[in-house]
């Protein structure tokens, strides 16, 4: 059933960009690229069905960094982006891949930060802009962007940039690019609001989809728990803890369940943070850098906001309310098992909600397993197993003495070896995470 498999040698790449993404680590062209990148290479319009993490980024950027004139430092190319972050993680990675093609120049800009030094950055000639919707057009009726020279526009997860609200902005940049370009667009979701964009922006797109196949290929396990919405913080604290999650994110429906829901895992101690549109985006990439260092262990986030995290070590994905659309779960379970990593996610279903849990399994041709959120009584066993194997492999590995002063000196005071390490396993196993 397999397709044959196109290697980076069959995409006709600049020497300059495959050794770019070979010090990048891409040894085989992502389901997408290969997919992508020859029909793009042809001048043809796509709608790229893929969500983040399946290497869209480069699907598009591979053959646009090989069309631009890196001669000429007029803009040709233009990237929208629905977020901050992930304009800044779109830039980031085609400045990477293009580390040694000469005279290329990427320039993001977005909102929130003063305007005159992109200002200056796109004066001295960029040829690929990568931006939000409001202040591309804060720059186009500055006049400080020239739109007549785009030969390609893009559109990164143009679904998301409808949710934001975004549409009339988008029109207007379509609008005033020239008509005669390639227009690329790439969507999580194909809701009738997209498919009407590209029919009016689009001519003979070609509609490339990976969705389903790379969660077929997924590594992540799955479970799901029956409960009453009264239940789910409780459950969430306790598979946390009964695992020993270091890293994981939790996805609520709404802005108010995010907050709810993060004062009650501040109450049970858990080092907690959130994410939701109403978070000021400093404060949000402070949040994103903590999670990524496992400076917090937890956080909490609606699906826009976490749009653009881009997190490898995340252990588990919650998914405290079902989502609305069965892609959006593709996407939120796509946060973990990156990079080769094991990785969980747990489902919160109410009654009402199991038909919706059997048409995501359903879809997405995997099975989802009914979990049982562990008790107390199980948490402490699993404490007290991973505490016994911590001790065991600190014994094994030696270097104790320092230790054994310690220990002879409360001996001395008279108190007895066994009576000292019941007290240690006591302060050990009741010790909050
Ligand atoms: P994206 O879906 O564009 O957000 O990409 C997800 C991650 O995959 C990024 O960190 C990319 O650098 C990486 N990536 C993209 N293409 C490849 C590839 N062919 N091989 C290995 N990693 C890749």
């Amino acid at each position: 059933m397999e397709t044959e498999t196109i290697t980076f040698n069959d995409l006709y790449l600049s020497r300059e960009l495959r050794r770019g993404i070979t010090e990048m680590g891409y040894r085989e062209p992502t389901d997408i690229q290969q997919k992508a990148i020859p029909i793009i290479q042809e001048g043809r319009d796509i709608i790229g069905q893929a969500q983040t993490g399946t290497g869209k980024t480069a699907a598009f950027g591979l053959p646009l960094l090989d069309s631009v004139n890196a001669r000429s430092k007029k803009t040709q190319a233009m990237i929208l982006c629905p977020t901050r972050e992930l304009a800044n993680q779109v830039a980031d990675e085609l400045i990477k891949i293009s580390k040694y093609v000469e005279g290329i120049k990427i320039v993001a800009v977005y909102g929130g930060k003063p305007i005159g030094q992109q200002i200056r950055d796109i004066k001295k000639g960029a040829q690929i802009v990568v931006g939000t919707p409001g202040r591309v057009i804060d720059h186009i009726e500055r006049r400080t962007l020239r739109m007549d020279n785009i030969e390609v526009m893009i559109l990164d997860e143009a679904d998301e940039m409808l949710n934001m609200g975004f549409r009339e902005d988008i029109e207007q940049i379509l609008d005033n690019a020239p008509v005669e370009r390639q227009t690329l667009f790439f969507s999580a979701t194909m809701p009738k609001p997209i498919l009407r964009l590209t029919k009016e922006y689009q001519q003979n797109p070609e509609h490339i989809n990976v969705v389903k196949r790379e969660l077929t290929a997924s590594k992540v396990e799955q479970y799901y728990f029956e409960m009453k919405g009264s239940q789910k913080a409780d459950a969430v604290r306790r598979l946390i803890e009964a695992n020993n999650f270091k890293s994981c994110l939790i996805f609520c429906n709404t802005k108010r369940e995010v907050d709810a829901l993060l004062v009650k895992l501040k109450a049970y101690g858990h080092s907690v943070d959130a994410l939701h549109g109403d978070i000021k985006q400093n404060q949000r990439e402070i949040t994103m850098k903590k999670l990524r260092d496992e400076k917090i262990n937890v956080l909490v986030a609606t699906d826009v906001a976490a749009r653009g995290l881009d997190v490898d070590n995340i252990e588990a994905v919650f998914n405290y309310d079902l989502p609305h659309e069965t892609e959006i779960y593709v996407h939120r379970i796509g946060r973990t098992a990156r990079a080769g990593r094991p990785g969980i996610a747990y489902s919160f279903v109410t009654r009402r909600e199991m038909g919706k849990l059997r048409a995501i399994q359903k879809y997405t041709k995997t099975k989802i397993t009914l979990g049982k959120v562990p008790s107390y009584k199980d948490i402490e066993k699993l404490k007290e197993t991973s505490i016994a194997d911590e001790v065991i492999q600190t014994m094994k590995s030696g270097k104790l003495e320092k230790y054994d002063n310690w220990v002879n000196q409360l001996a001395d005071e008279g108190y007895e070896y066994n009576e000292i390490a019941s007290a240690l396993a006591k302060i050990l196993l009741t010790k909050k995470n």
